[in-house]
């Protein structure tokens, strides 16, 4: 009974939000949309229950990055909506050593596209495994609902899913020439990167303009450029014996001293760089202490009256271009390599991850169509959000080869946290957005 009250529920402030938007293209008829764009609309009105009833079976499929089967199970349901959509759909498996699920992938047979050929991304992964708390779809206020995933990027790719089905539904996908990306393990990619995202780069390199559905940073923006990330890993180790000797040139400082000096200086040196930030993540020491990388976990054994032997600190590092990463890769290698306490080593490793996507002319361009698209709807103009308010994305691999625009995707809050919520009220608009977008693009 309860569910049945629930669901009514939504489709009460989903009724009321078609009629809002109905009333907002009525008033804005005659300035850009036409006929064929507002058909599109109204489609996308008269289905968003579906939208909700897409997004609340995909997120309560936990499908964590390192949860195979809840990955593949999420890509099996968007799969089938492709399919209704006209779509050609595959899945990419990759080799068992990586680990991870493999990605879905749907494209259009067109023969002669017109317009521009595009690359939607999405990701069917969360961060959250299983063994962490268990957040199912609730609606909090008629406006926000929570559950794992729901805005990154569950709800990024309903809002791209409901836009392709808006196209079809008018016939308007048979010119157009779009591939739509699943991969299944953005918050956590399988190594080698070369192999997790070998598929990925080559058949994004058939398009001319790569469109992700990451979540958006308010109604009015959209990213133009994404920081890359990149990770480190400090290993600290030093002289052991009593602790009553610490501080002393014989006896030394120890590991953890080491290790705490180290990255307080690379604080010190780069904290207030514009585009970059370093976290660390972990920090393992004592007298005894191993970390697997591979699970992100490790442990230590340690008396508070034995100097501590050996620390470990991993963190990683975000930066807008390649020489701001190598910039201060140069900076922490010179402070882990300098003035180190006494009794103590210090060696850090930087691994590559994801590059970052800069900010270029072509894709000023794109957000000028999708400017219009949003001064169509009523809502003004678009602009491109601050780089440094996101994260690295899977559309930073394929940056350097294509016009690139990110946060296409559902509005809400607190992404990567328990409890992390999606705005329905805007997925209606964000769905036609995208819709008129692609549509535009494609003509
Ligand atoms: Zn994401």
């Amino acid at each position: 009974m309860k569910k049945v009250l629930f669901l009514f529920a939504v489709a009460l402030s989903l009724t009321s939000n078609a009629q809002q938007s109905k009333s907002l293209n009525a008033s804005t008829a005659g300035t850009g949309l036409t006929k064929e764009e507002q058909k599109m609309m109204d489609y996308i009105d008269a289905n968003m229950p579906r939208a909700i009833a897409l997004l609340k079976e995909s997120v309560n499929i936990n499908s964590g990055s390192l949860n195979i089967e809840g990955v593949k199970k999420v890509g099996a349901i968007f799969a089938k909506e492709l399919a209704a959509a006209g779509l050609k759909t595959e899945w990419i498996s990759l080799p068992d050593s990586l680990k991870r699920a493999g990605h879905l992938v749907a494209s259009t047979t067109t023969k002669k596209p017109k317009g521009k050929k595009l690359f939607l991304i999405g990701h069917l992964d969360t961060v959250f495994e299983p063994d962490m708390p268990a957040n199912p779809f609730t609606i909090l206020t008629d406006s926000t609902a929570t559950g794992q995933g729901a805005n990154d990027m569950k709800g990024g790719d309903v809002v791209m899913i409901l836009a392709l089905q808006a196209m079809q539904a008018q016939g308007l996908l048979k010119d157009a020439a779009i591939t739509a990306y699943f991969t299944g393990d953005e918050e956590s990619a399988g190594n080698p990167r070369a192999v997790s995202r070998g598929d990925f780069i080559e058949r994004a390199k058939q398009s001319e303009v790569a469109l992700g559905f990451e979540g958006a940073t308010g109604l009015v923006t959209v990213a133009t450029a994404r920081r890359g990330a990149s990770s480190w890993r400090l290993d600290v180790t030093a002289k052991t014996g009593h602790s009553s000797g610490v501080f002393t040139q014989s006896a030394g400082y120890g590991a953890i001293y080491e290790a705490s000096r180290i990255i307080n200086e690379f604080r010190l040196a780069l904290s207030t760089e514009k585009y970059l930030t370093f976290n660390p993540g972990i920090m393992i020491g004592g007298s005894e202490m191993n970390y697997d990388d591979s699970k992100a976990k490790g442990n230590a054994i340690g008396k508070t009256n034995i100097i501590a032997p050996n620390t470990t600190v991993v963190g990683d590092l975000r930066f807008l271009t390649e020489a701001q990463k190598n910039n201060a890769r140069a900076v922490m290698q010179n402070i882990v390599s300098t003035n180190n306490l006494a009794g103590t080593k210090a060696v850090i490793t930087f691994q590559d991850g994801i590059p970052g996507m800069a900010p270029t002319e072509g894709n000023s361009k794109i957000l000028a169509v999708i400017s219009g698209v949003s001064t169509d709807l009523g809502k003004g103009v678009t602009v491109a959000g601050d780089p440094g308010s996101r994260g690295a994305g899977d559309i930073s691999y394929i940056a350097e080869f294509m016009d690139c625009i990110d946060g296409l995707g559902a509005s809400g809050k607190g992404a990567h946290a328990v409890g992390e919520t999606i705005n329905l009220n805007e997925l209606p608009f964000l769905i036609k957005r995208a819709a008129l977008t692609m549509y535009r693009l494609t003509r």
